[in-house]
């Protein structure tokens, strides 16, 4: 049986690296996109030989910087993707954007070619915060973009980051209502995290606590004019991004370019495939069980309590916990806003 798979494309180039970043990325600045486009393409020919004619529903360019693509390697993986599966008359296409490196020309071109969301890596409304980050755009640069980008039919989100050395739970009050003028239908608000290797992790930054960590995450979602749909991620109904969703719920994935995993399901069998490429290893039923209720337990409307979920998820535990969790009308198990804090240890409760 053919079953639909989502695609993600990862761009593993950036102008330079920021000082928080652990993501597999190249800092350079002048990439070679010839090659990036063959591997790329080969990539997509494996795939459709080994799935067939594939349905589509969404694909996403992550990177990396994805908007550093010239318009001529992007219409080149588009036109392949096209001709080699179905992609839904719907599908959701999102490119994620850095400031500075799209105008508006070139937005739209990638809009002509199939674009329909833009992601933009915001972080701060703060050009000293920018700086402290390592990111190579100031404020004004990223105001300009969202404002182009409002005006253009496609879909917008902005990611910002949060609990910063020294950050306040006033400080994020004020970002909150700074990203509420901006009009977002859709944001994503991440919490630092120091990951080994990077520039932040030789700084010894002071960062603040778990509680004051916790209080400015409560504090964002009283203050954000959006409303949460997953631990990290606010919109308005109907701005969602579906591809994330549907990962989220556990549907197939195809991960091409060197950074991008994916999970593939062929006669009812799924496979794991990690770091791009054409590899991939079977997956037990039981593994993906796990990953769906790790994914699924993110999001508000919670993890979808299908049969292969329903023997694995530690229901003793979900009813020695009321407080954590409350069951939906549609069959789904969502974490509370008390669930959500502590978000991490609930999860490992419920695989265990
Ligand atoms: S732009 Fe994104 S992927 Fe690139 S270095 Fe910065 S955080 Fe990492």
């Amino acid at each position: 049986m053919i079953v639909p798979h989502n695609i993600y494309i990862h761009v593993p180039f950036c102008a330079s690296k920021c000082n928080y970043c652990a993501f597999f990325s190249h800092a350079c600045k002048n990439p070679d996109w010839n090659d990036y486009e063959k591997n790329i393409i080969n990539e997509i020919e494996f795939w459709a030989d080994t799935l067939g004619s594939i349905s589509v529903p969404t694909i996403f360019f992550g990177g990396g910087t994805p908007s550093f693509m010239p318009n001529k390697t992007f219409n080149s993986i588009i036109q392949t993707l096209t001709s080699k599966f179905k992609l839904s008359s719907d599908c959701e296409i999102t490119l994620e954007a850095n400031p500075g490196t799209i105008d508006e020309y070139k937005l739209n071109s990638f809009i002509q070619i199939g674009v329909n969301r833009l992601s933009i890596g915001v972080q701060s409304l703060n050009d000293n915060t920018l700086q402290f980050l390592g990111r190579r755009h100031d404020t004004k640069t990223a105001i300009k973009l969202i404002e182009t980008v409002q005006k253009k039919p496609i879909k917008l989100s902005a990611d910002f980051i949060y609990g910063l050395p020294d950050e306040t739970v006033s400080d994020i009050i004020e970002t909150c209502k700074n990203i509420n003028s901006l009009g977002l239908t859709h944001c994503s608000m991440y919490e630092l995290t120091i990951e080994p290797g990077t520039p932040f992790s030789k700084m010894n930054l002071q960062m603040p606590s778990n509680d004051e960590m916790a209080d400015m995450y409560c504090a964002i979602s009283e203050t954000l004019h959006l409303p949460r749909y997953e631990v990290s991620n606010y919109a308005t109904p109907g701005n969602e991004c579906i591809h994330n969703l549907n990962i989220w719920d556990g549907q197939a994935y195809i991960g091409i370019g060197q950074g991008a995993a994916g999970r593939i399901l062929i006669d009812n069998q799924w496979y794991e495939q990690m770091g791009g490429g054409k590899k991939f290893e079977k997956l037990s039923t039981t593994a993906r069980a796990e990953e769906r209720i790790i994914t699924g337990i993110r999001q508000v409307r919670g993890v979808y309590l299908d049969s292969q979920v329903k023997k694995i998820i530690n229901m003793q535990y979900v009813k020695s916990n009321p407080d954590l969790f409350q069951f939906t009308s549609d069959d789904r198990l969502a974490a509370t806003e008390k669930g959500m804090l502590i978000l991490d240890d609930l999860t490992l409760n419920l695989v265990r």
